[in-house]
């Protein structure tokens, strides 16, 4: 039996990304959630993909990034991310 209201490992390794950086809503954090404290593999998956993001973070404020490197930064990031805004003004 598979309840279908859980995420199944692909689910959850699928939305590990968007979960770290809070980009998911409400009912599929919850969902994450609830498959990380029933799974081993992927609970370690976790912590291994935050303590990674946790690391950079770290460092980052140690060098004391200016605002404005880690803006753009995180605008490099959404874009890789395939948001595909247009942004066509030049
Ligand atoms: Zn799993």
């Amino acid at each position: 039996m598979s309840p279908i209201d859980r995420y199944n490992c692909e689910e959850t390794f699928r939305r590990l990304d968007d979960f770290l950086d809070r980009h998911l809503s409400p009912e599929e954090i919850r969902l994450v959630q609830e498959h990380l404290d029933t799974c081993g593999q992927c609970a370690s998956e976790y912590a291994f993909e935050e303590s990674v993001l946790r690391n950079v973070r770290a460092k980052l404020q140690r060098i004391k990034a200016p605002d404005d490197l880690l803006s753009r930064v995180r605008q490099a990031l959404e874009r890789e991310r395939g948001g595909g805004r247009p942004s066509g003004s030049r």
